[in-house]
């Protein structure tokens, strides 16, 4: 008697891991790598610019775990060392040499933002601008100043000035400290992909708000953080919408104790520049 419930309740149990099985099976495509339709609408950041700022400057999520989570993005290399832009999920940093070379799955980064690239419009600049002047005509085409924006923009530019910043030892200076003395590449009719976000006001201390963009060569050898650019006239720059944001705050005794109620909005002013 005893037995034969035993023997009943190891059916019933087989039953369950296979219905379970299926269940899996049938939720597989809609979790599959790319992401479901939320999860691919989501800007995900690692860490806070905020902390970057005061120099929490160690990995806290491989790029691997980043990937999973965007084709494009933008951040920097473990204890700063160089700039990072993923685009088609290709991942590379940009170090002091100039030099962009793909990421290793398994390296890390301190402060990165990624998303999956889906276009829900082209801006078309209309007329030669720079930096600021591409922001402008992005402005006036964006539905709302309150969501989140990737934007990639492939093209061939007059002029791209861009930086990156040196690797980092303990104890960590402030950004400000290391921009001070970034590296800065001039290109000149330079074919290439711009990548990068903006941001709401509303996250302030978070991200950046407004435009934050990286700048990668066509042949993905060289690039930076983007200081300037001339935009050729009748340029096209795919901008996708985003309404979803998430965050993943790293579990370091560095990040839990660095005072984030601060106004750095001026350190962040000097380190864009
Ligand atoms: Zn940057």
């Amino acid at each position: 008697m005893a037995e034969n419930r035993v023997v009943r309740y190891a059916v019933i149990a087989v039953a369950f891991l296979l219905i379970g099985a299926g269940v899996a099976l049938a939720a597989a495509p809609l979790l599959a790598g790319s992401g479901g339709e939320a999860e691919r609408d989501t800007l995900f950041q690692v860490s806070t610019i905020d902390a970057l700022l005061q120099g929490i400057y160690d990995g806290s999520m491989t790029f691997d775990e980043l990937a999973a989570h965007g084709d494009l993005g933008i951040g920097c290399g473990d204890r700063l060392d160089g700039e990072l832009i993923g685009v088609d999920g290709e991942w590379y940093l940009i170090r002091t040499d100039g030099r962009a070379s793909p990421v290793a799955g398994s390296a890390t980064t301190p402060f990165a933002a990624a998303t999956f690239f889906d276009p829900d419009l082209t801006v078309t600049v209309g007329e030669p601008v720079n930096l600021t002047g591409l922001g402008r005509y992005l402005d006036a085409e964006i539905p709302s100043e309150n969501l989140f924006y990737a934007v990639r923009m492939d093209g061939t530019f007059p002029r791209v000035v861009t930086r990156s910043v040196p690797i980092q030892e303990k104890p960590y200076p402030r950004l400000v400290d290391v921009t001070a003395n970034q590296t800065v590449f001039t290109f000149e009719n330079v074919t290439g992909t711009v990548v990068g976000f903006r941001t709401p006001a509303m996250v302030g201390g978070i991200n950046v708000p407004g435009y934050h963009l990286h700048f990668i060569t066509g042949d993905r050898t060289a690039g930076g953080h983007l200081l300037d650019i001339t935009v050729p006239e009748g340029s096209g720059v795919q901008v996708d919408v985003t309404a979803n944001f998430s965050m993943a705050l790293p579990a370091t005794e560095d990040f839990w104790t660095v005072d984030l109620s601060g106004d750095l909005s001026e350190d962040l002013e000097r380190v864009e520049k």
